[in-house]
């Protein structure tokens, strides 16, 4: 599918959700994750498709929701959603904060979750770049700032702790960084809430990394799938990068507000 074509079908969408990964996809990708922010451009066309008639625009990220708010620069009179930790964390404008029907992290997950989190800081503690990211429902390990030459054993030592300790994690890999989770929820899980809540007759999802992948392949027909940079994908459409992914996005609103006013 060409561009033109997916703008082309989704400009006349009786109610349309534009869900976009944030970290690679919004934001160019960085050494330290707290400072990410949207690309001017992308921040321009959020902007513009969110104000463009009958759409939603929700933010799906594997960030935890809280991180997700102060990278997105998302206030409380936002009129983005918010999917975090991959779907289990979810915000909406009506209702603020939240977590899904699998609720907060029980005292009993917290408990393991930290003591796992503790034991994987001292495996990295020697590791020049490393450390451990805490997420709500577990931690993740940047490779980012870690010599190209020390990841792969960086990344296997703490796997070598999981498979131990906490088999039952759901491992998740991305642009350097391996994430070990609790939930089970993925990026289709936040589609699927996402596309129920707003009653979307139509969905367009962009993402840059394997997590994508889940929400990629749940895409139905009329949907659009929306691969940025380079990777093996389920997309119907791939773009070079944030740039393209921004023009995109401008043209889509152009193209709605045009349709449907
Ligand atoms: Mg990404």
């Amino acid at each position: 599918m060409t561009i033109d074509d997916a703008i082309a079908s989704l400009a006349g969408a009786d109610r349309l959700l534009v869900a976009l990964d944030f970290d690679g996809t919004l934001s160019p990708l960085v050494d330290d994750p707290m400072s990410a922010r949207m690309a001017p451009a992308a921040r321009d066309a959020v902007d513009a498709i969110a104000s463009s008639p009958d759409t939603t625009v929700a933010l799906v990220s594997g960030r935890s929701l809280s991180d997700l708010r102060v990278i997105a620069e998302h206030g409380d009179d936002s009129i983005l959603l918010l999917a975090g930790s991959h779907g289990a964390e979810h915000w909406t404008p009506a209702d603020g904060t939240r977590h899904p029907a699998a609720g907060e992290p029980t005292a009993a997950e917290q408990a393991e979750r930290d003591r796992l989190r503790a034991e994987a800081e001292a495996l990295v503690a020697g590791v020049p770049g490393a450390w451990i990211e805490p997420k709500t429902f577990g931690f993740a390990v940047p490779s980012r700032t870690v010599p190209a030459d020390e990841r792969a054993e960086l990344h296997a030592r703490v796997d070598a702790l999981m498979a131990a300790q906490a088999p039952h994690w759901r491992r998740r890999t991305g642009h350097h960084i391996v994430e070990y989770a609790f939930r089970e929820e993925g990026k289709d899980t936040a589609i699927a809430w996402l596309r129920a809540h707003t009653g979307a007759t139509a969905v367009l999802f962009a993402g840059d990394d394997v997590t994508d992948e889940d929400a990629l392949g749940s895409l139905g027909p009329g949907d659009v799938g929306v691969r940025v940079g380079a990777g093996e994908t389920a997309a119907s459409v791939r773009v070079a990068g944030i740039p393209e992914l921004a023009e995109m996005l401008v043209r889509l609103a152009h193209e709605r507000t045009r349709t449907r006013e």
